[in-house]
């Protein structure tokens, strides 16, 4: 496995991280986590090197961190790097702050963290951290020892991660990074502020919730013409991983071959070359011209009071997009419960604020419904 060494980290990190927030589920569109299948993916990625995993209050409806303390507490402490998240937007008072840690570090079944993150810092989360004064608090967890490594996840504009990076000191941050966010999200401009302080940077999203492991006919064509052998996901893992100061690229995984086929990518790597960047290139703009909605998965828009399936709808419809195929989508859109489809959304607005990405949550929902309503076939 690669490995990546900053002096100010002070230890090896693999490469690939592991990301639990999409691990395999007893059933689809509940949050119970299959424990047989996520502990063989992490003894794969355990038996292969990977030493990092990322976790978070929430994920998995909070189910995540007991699964990290349940599957990592079977291996030496000293051989894995375990990060989780304080849940910024949830804190109420600096109490509750103190409360959640403590719960983490016995979910988790450690005495420490080695990274800690404000977890999806951004002009409105940022301002109650400042309220509540999480980061001081996190700051002393760090002097005593708790946290190895303090940082933040960040999710909105340069100037809004200006701030952050000239209010506090921080170890390294993590960025949603990918080819297509490079300019999207204005990810070059997060990277570079990132790069000026020499901190070290931890790449999320990299393949976008998935969405990058298909481009669609047109835009995997481009790509396998240049090199048929590897994954379309690969490509965009190796995107980000090429980037000078990239400590790890996490991966959500959700299933061994996903595993596998990350690690086939992160222990022979290669960087990009400039025939592979220009393939990508030209793929992102076939890629761009099919609309597809920029939801990662992430789920922090749930729930929905009205019960829509906010991120499964927007994949049902996703697929449509790349694929152009009105049979499939009807497929896999009947695999949803009535209740969690888009034609429930009454347009309260609620998952808006949440959504990290902007993404105008009940228009789509509106538009999704229309088209559900539309023909069948092809
Ligand atoms: S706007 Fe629609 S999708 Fe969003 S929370 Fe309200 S009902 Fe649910
Ligand atoms: S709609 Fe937004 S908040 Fe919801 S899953 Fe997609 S990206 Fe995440």
């Amino acid at each position: 496995m690669e490995k990546r060494l900053f002096t100010s980290i002070g230890r090896e990190i693999s490469l690939l991280g592991f990301g639990f927030m999409r691990l395999p589920l007893q059933q689809a569109g509940k949050q119970d986590i299959d424990y047989e299948k996520a502990e063989a993916m992490v003894d794969l990625a355990m038996s292969r090197g990977v030493n990092y995993y990322d976790t978070a209050y929430l994920y998995h409806d909070g189910l995540s961190e007991p699964f990290a303390g349940r599957s990592l507490s079977r291996y030496p402490r000293e051989s894995y790097c375990l990060a989780t998240k304080m849940p910024t937007w949830d804190i109420t008072s600096a109490d509750q702050v103190e409360r959640i840690f403590d719960e983490q570090l016995k979910r988790c079944r450690v005495d420490y963290f080695d990274f800690y993150l404000l977890h999806r810092v951004s002009r409105v989360t940022y301002d109650i951290a400042l309220k509540y004064d999480i980061y001081g608090i996190l700051r002393r967890k760090k002097e005593q020892g708790l946290i190895k490594h303090l940082g933040f996840s960040f999710h909105d504009a340069p100037p809004v991660l200006e701030r952050v990076l000239d209010n506090h000191e921080w170890d390294f941050g993590q960025l949603q990074l990918n080819y297509l966010d490079w300019q999207d999200l204005d990810a070059a401009r997060q990277y570079a502020l990132l790069a000026e302080r020499k901190l070290p940077v931890i790449v999320m999203e990299p393949i976008r919730g998935g969405a990058l492991a298909d481009l669609g006919d047109e835009g995997n064509a481009i790509l396998r013409a240049v090199n048929p052998k590897p994954s379309i996901a690969s490509w965009a893992l190796r995107y980000a991983a090429s980037l000078p100061g990239v400590l790890t690229v996490l991966s959500g995984m959700s299933n061994q071959e996903q595993v596998e086929d990350n690690l086939a990518t992160m222990q022979a790597f290669k960087p990009l070359d400039e025939t592979e960047r220009e393939a990508i290139e030209r793929a992102v703009n076939v890629y761009r011209s099919s609309s597809v909605i920029p939801c990662t998965g992430c789920r922090y828009c749930m729930d929905c009071p009205s019960g829509v399936d906010i991120p499964r709808v927007f994949t049902v419809y996703n697929l449509y997009c790349v694929k152009k195929s009105r049979r499939l989508f009807h497929i896999y859109y009947d695999y949803l419960a009535e209740s969690e489809r888009a034609h429930n959304c009454v347009g309260c607005g609620a998952c808006l604020e949440r959504c990290p990405q902007g993404i105008d949550i009940p228009g789509r929902m509106c538009e999704i419904a229309d088209f559900a309503a539309g023909p069948k076939t092809d």
